[in-house]
Parts: structure tokens; C-alpha cells; sequence
């Protein structure tokens, strides 16, 4: 085959994986199989010197640019009127109908009564994706929503943006670039610098210069509107959707129709419950008129269309009086303000204490003892205080802390964060770095709890990682809690502990920003301890997601003497890290898609997922040309008669044995 046809055929190939794996979560192929494709394209695309623009070579960050481009949109994207209350959508309700009735009465084609259309409305940046000829050519934000920032490098970065879809007229495509909550809270679990919310994440991620920062944000998107579109008409909202779906574009599946506002009104008190579980921030919902004509005749005023309107939930956010600030170090000797709060309600939940970042935070802030302070809460991320309001009390400065307040160690600043030095004796550090070492993604010590961490380092004057390993019968029976079963227990899993598997002990020496992700990526490349710390720049940068600052973290952390020699004690100690390649045996199953249908006696639909998936097969959830088995079991479903009519390869289940039947 031609190169270049190869070529567009592993772009067509890898955009439907890519398709399967982040817009429907339901990958197709193994990991191993995707990059052994992508690494044919990008091999060929070097090769030949052609890259197709929508390449999914082209998703990872680009070079940085200087400054964004202005981009004008096709159709505007407006902004939404928005109601604070039942009687405002009752009225809007009432103008609506009213506007239909008009209507109605001097128009042979009447208009149907009113079908309002509820989404959530996400908070996170509006972007706006231009298509011609089926290629994403242009991103851009929303900007004043006639003229927007360009910003396409930035979102080719959104794994589930399509590059290329199938609809050939020129269309854009407006909705909103998101971090979800779960990726933030990880983000920050192991970030220099901790993300305030989901929202400035992603805003903040997709106006970034470099591309390289926006990929590694790992934002989602999810489309809502058609701004702009030729050669193609809708009738209602719902076949927007339908239409934006066959694109491959990623919709949030909720989205709901209903007949009367009252139904709505009703939906609105139950998601303003469920939000809570979304794992996207979320300040609101849309109503809209489902109906295309409706919306034609009820237009626009200057700013907004009369045919949407946006519902927020209550606010999140409340004013209460700062009491205190106090200042704790933490496992990478980071000390850090947290503010002391007047108790106060906001969002269901009762809030003492909020993050200040860092001083200069309470500085930018105007942060002083006893101010007001009006403070945000945002789903699941710990009370942010936004700034200060008035106050009649008298107010005092926060004075910046020049002593570790555990230790007494004078600290030093390194950019806008202090630290304390006293890594070796300071007993926050010390417990935080212990419990970390012993957590279940760790060491696996069972019974190691913050409070036997604590005994260790108070009462057995523990002062570094490998002493855990030297504590014995006699010094443990001593502390308060402790009978002959508790301290056999947890002397035995210390014990176990030593057997560990490498992936888990990098991730136990707690480098900075090495989460275990990047532990297990590092041990899969390295495959030993002494090859990680003997790894250089440049190495360390090619492997999974490893950057340059979390290279940098994993060179200084090796080359630190003390750390160096406390490694080396651990290993002497007998801790003993190993790494195991995982082989799957080959098997009638090895790389082939299955489907399972009907019952099988004496497992359950899981168990026979995970039996195939074990053999090295993908199970999914319909007959198609592209499925190699389908396993029928008792009473099979209509998927049986698919298989049969497509000439699918039956396998029934017979003591325990896949068995291939016609
Ligand atoms: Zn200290």
C-alpha cells in the first residue's frame, strides 16, 4: 500500500479509538495495540514529511505561541438571560406563551405549545470549534461573542474533540471546555502550585501560550449548541444533539424535554440535589425552547435570545469573620496558612477553615485578623476565600511566620512559598511522610494509622523512613493501645511490606509530584530501582506524562545525599522491590472483541468479562462486523440473532471451557 494511503488509514483508525476510548468510554483495543498503531503514524509521518492536520498526532501541545490571534465567530454566541427564582421562569413561561398565542392567532402555521429542553450549565470556559470540509480549522474562546481569542493548538489538546467529522458544510460548534473535579483533585494532590477551582483550571488551562500546559491540565468538553451552520436545517433541540452525536462530538448525557414549566420547576429541585455527584462543576441550568421555529419567532433583545434562560443555584458563597490563621508544614516541608473561621452554613455544610495559599495570597487578598471575609464553596474543593468586605472591627495584620511553628527551625522562602528545613526532626514532616510511606498505594503497612505514626515518631523518637523497619516486640507493647495481637499484626505487615512491588515503593518515597500514575509508568520503563536513580534528564522526560518539573523533582531527589543514604538504608534493612512483567497467555480470545449474551449457569455476566478480559480479549456491548465471538448463554438476547445473521463465530460456556460451537 501507498504510505500516504497507509497513512490516512491509521488516522482513520486511531480517530475511532480515540473516539471509543474518550467520548464513549468504552475502549476498543488494548493500550499496547494503540500505541503500536500510533507509533506506525507518527514513524510514517516523519518518513514522508506529511501530516494531515487532523492527524491525532496533532492532539499532543504544539509549539508555545507568542499571543492569540483575534477570531471572529460566524455566529455570535450570546450570553443568557438568567433567573434567580420560580416567578422569574413562571414569567418568562407567561411571555412565551404569549408570544406563541400572537402568533398563532395571524399565522396559518401554527406553532406547537411550548417544550422546554433542561442541561446543566457548566462552569468552565465557552469555546467555539470551527469546521470546513469536515476539519477542525479554528478553536476559539467566546470573548465578547462576536470576536474570541484563537486558541487551536490548545483545544486539538481535548483527547475528545473530533479533528475531522463527517458532515462536510461549514458549522461551528459552541460549548465548554472542563476540568473535571476528580483530575483537579488529583492535579493538585501532586502540583507546585494547587488549582483554586475547576473553573479557573480550565480557563486558565486553555489560555495558556503553551499548548504543552493545556494537555497536561487533561480537560473534557462537552457541546451544546450550533452557532452556525450551512447546507443543513433542525427543527428542534433534540436533533441538534442527535446531529452533534453523529459527529462523534462529546454530549453530556443529561438532557432532559418537558411539556409544562411547572415539570421543570419540579426537575430543578431534584438537580440541584444530584449535582453534588457530578464530577463537573456545575453553577446552573439552561432552559430552552426545544422548537426552532419558536425560537425564530421569539428572537432576541440586544443581549440575550428570549428563548433561553439560564436558573443558577443558590449561590455557594457567604461572608463570615476570619478569626485566626494558622500555619502547618506538610510532608514536603511546604508551610502553608490555613484561615480560622467564624462558623458559618453555606451549601449544606458547615465551614470553619479555608485555603489562603500562601502570604502573598493573604497580601492580594487584603486578608487581615477579624476581617469579613467572603468565602466560595465549589464541589468538593475545600472553601476558597475570594477577598474581604467591610467591617466595623478593628483589624490586624497576619504576620508571616519566620520560625516553623512544629519545630521552631527558622524557615526560607522559595519563590512565593515557605518551607522548613528541619526535614530529618520535624514531626509534622515526619508523620505526614510516615503515613504516606505506609498508605495502601505504598508500602501496604495495614494498621499503620496517622495515630501510630504519631506514637512512632513522639514516643519511639522515630526520625526517618528506614527505622520502621528496626522498631521490635518490646518497644511496641509499651505503647498505649497496643496488646500482644495489635503489635504481632502490625509487626507481621511491616515485615510483608519488604516484599513490595517497584511501582509502589517509588510512589512510597514520596518525590514530589510522583502520584502513583507516574510511579507505575516509571517503573514500567526502568524496570529497577538503581536504573531510576541513576536516570538523567533527558531519559526521565520520554517516559508516560513525566515533564520537565516532575523530571527535575525525581533528579534532585536522587542526587540529595541524605535521601540517597536513607534509600540505601531502607534496601539494607530488606526491603526489596521487584518488578514483574505482566504477561497475558495467548488464547482463542488474545486481541479479539467479544460479546456475551444470555445467561450463563454458574457465573455471573462479570465473571466471564473478567475471564475474557484475562485471556487478553475486549468485551463490548453490540454485534458488529468487527466482533470476533459472541458467547451465548441461556435465553440469548437479540444480540444471538445479530451474531448468526453476521456470521459471528458462537461460544458457549462448558464446564468452566470456552467452547467455539458452529
Ligand atoms: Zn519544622
Amino acid at each position: 500500500m501507498d504510505k500516504v494511503d497507509r497513512i490516512k488509514e491509521l488516522i482513520e483508525i486511531i480517530n475511532d479509538l480515540n473516539y471509543h476510548y474518550y467520548t464513549l468510554d468504552d475502549p476498543k483495543v488494548s493500550d499496547k495495540e494503540y500505541d503500536l498503531l500510533y507509533d506506525e503514524l507518527v514513524a510514517l509521518e516523519k518518513e514522508t514529511n506529511i501530516v494531515f492536520p487532523y492527524s491525532p498526532t496533532q492532539k499532543v501541545g504544539g509549539h508555545i505561541v507568542d499571543k492569540f490571534e483575534k477570531h471572529t465567530h460566524l455566529g455570535r454566541l450570546w450570553s443568557l438571560d438568567k433567573s434567580q427564582s420560580y416567578g422569574d421562569l413562571m414569567n418568562w413561561d407567561n411571555r412565551v406563551k404569549r408570544a406563541i398565542n400572537d402568533y398563532n392567532s395571524n399565522n396559518e402555521d401554527k406553532l406547537p405549545p411550548p417544550k422546554y429542553i433542561v442541561e446543566y450549565k457548566f462552569d468552565g470556559l465557552t469555546i467555539n470549534l470551527t469546521y470546513r470540509d469536515g476539519i477542525l480549522v479554528q478553536g476559539a474562546t467566546r470573548g465578547n461573542g462576536i470576536v474570541g481569542e484563537a486558541i487551536l493548538p490548545q483545544i486539538k489538546t481535548i483527547k475528545s474533540i473530533p479533528l475531522i467529522i463527517d458532515f462536510k458544510g461549514t458549522i461551528e460548534v459552541q460549548g465548554e471546555g472542563l476540568m473535571p473535579l476528580s483530575v483537579l483533585e488529583e492535579y493538585n494532590k501532586h502540583a507546585a502550585e494547587p488549582l483554586k477551582n475547576a473553573r479557573n483550571a480550565a480557563a486558565g488551562a486553555l489560555r495558556n501560550l503553551d499548548p504543552k500546559v493545556t494537555e497536561e491540565r487533561k480537560l473534557t468538553a462537552f457541546f451544546y449548541n450550533i452557532g452556525y451552520v450551512e447546507g443543513k436545517t433542525f427543527h428542534n433541540h433534540r436533533e441538534v444533539l442527535e446531529f452533534l452525536k453523529d459527529n462523534r462530538f462529546p454530549v453530556f448525557p443529561y438532557a432532559k424535554a418537558f411539556d409544562s414549566i411547572e415539570d421543570v420547576i419540579e426537575e430543578i429541585e431534584k438537580l440541584n440535589e444530584e449535582r453534588h455527584n457530578l464530577d463537573l462543576l456545575t453553577d446552573g441550568l439552561v432552559i430552552k425552547i426545544d422548537d426552532i421555529r419558536t425560537r425564530e419567532v421569539l428572537g432576541y433583545t440586544n443581549k440575550f435570545p428570549r428563548w433561553a434562560m439560564a436558573y443558577k443555584f443558590e449561590a455557594e458563597e457567604t461572608t463570615t469573620k476570619l478569626i485566626d490563621v494558622v500555619w502547618n508544614v506538610g510532608r514536603t516541608s511546604k508551610v502553608t496558612p490555613t484561615a480560622i473561621l467564624e462558623p458559618v452554613e453555606i451549601g449544606g455544610a458547615t465551614v470553619r477553615r479555608a485555603t489562603l495559599n500562601n502570604y502573598d495570597d493573604i497580601l492580594r487578598k487584603g486578608v487581615r485578623i477579624n476581617s469579613r471575609v467572603l468565602i466560595r464553596r465549589s464541589n468538593d474543593v475545600i472553601p476558597e476565600i475570594l477577598g474581604t468586605v467591610e467591617t466595623d472591627e478593628e483589624t490586624f495584620e497576619i504576620e508571616k511566620p519566620t520560625h516553623c511553628p512544629a519545630c521552631g527551625s527558622e524557615l526560607y522562602q522559595n519563590g512565593v512559598h515557605i518551607f522548613c528545613p528541619n526535614s530529618l526532626s520535624c514531626k509534622p514532616q515526619l508523620v505526614s511522610r510516615l503515613v504516606h510511606f505506609a498508605s495502601r498505594d505504598a508500602m501496604n503497612i495495614e494498621g499503620f494509622s496517622e495515630k501510630t505514626a504519631e506514637k512512632f515518631v513522639e514516643e519511639l523518637n522515630i526520625t526517618d523512613l528506614p527505622e520502621i523497619y528496626e522498631v521490635k516486640y518490646e518497644d511496641l507493647i509499651k505503647l498505649e493501645g497496643f496488646k500482644e495481637k495489635k503489635t504481632n499484626n502490625l509487626l507481621e505487615a511491616i515485615e510483608r511490606s519488604k516484599h513490595i512491588p517497584l511501582n509502589s515503593f517509588i510512589y512510597a518515597l514520596g518525590i514530589n509530584n510522583v502520584g502513583i500514575k507516574t510511579a507505575t509508568d516509571l517503573a514500567n520503563h526502568f524496570k529497577s530501582l538503581e536504573s531510576l536513580r541513576k536516570a538523567s534528564f533527558e531519559e526521565l522526560i520520554t517516559v508516560g506524562e513525566v515533564g520537565e518539573v516532575i523530571a527535575n523533582s525525581i533528579i534532585e531527589f536522587f542526587q540529595d545525599e541524605r535521601i540517597s543514604e536513607a534509600v540505601d538504608k531502607l534496601l539494607a534493612e530488606g526491603v526489596n522491590p521487584y518488578f514483574e512483567e505482566v504477561e497475558v497467555e495467548e488464547s482463542i480470545f488474545t486481541n479479539k472483541t467479544v460479546v456475551i449474551t444470555g445467561t450463563i449457569e454458574g457465573y455471573s455476566r462479570n465473571e466471564i468479562k473478567d475471564m475474557v478480559e484475562k485471556m487478553g480479549g475486549k468485551v463490548t456491548g453490540s454485534v458488529s462486523k468487527k466482533t470476533d465471538y459472541v458467547i451465548v448463554g441461556e435465553n440469548p438476547g437479540s444480540k444471538y440473532n445479530k451474531a448468526v445473521e453476521l456470521g459471528v463465530p458462537i461460544v458457549r460456556v462448558e464446564e468452566g471451557k470456552f467452547v467455539i460451537s458452529e
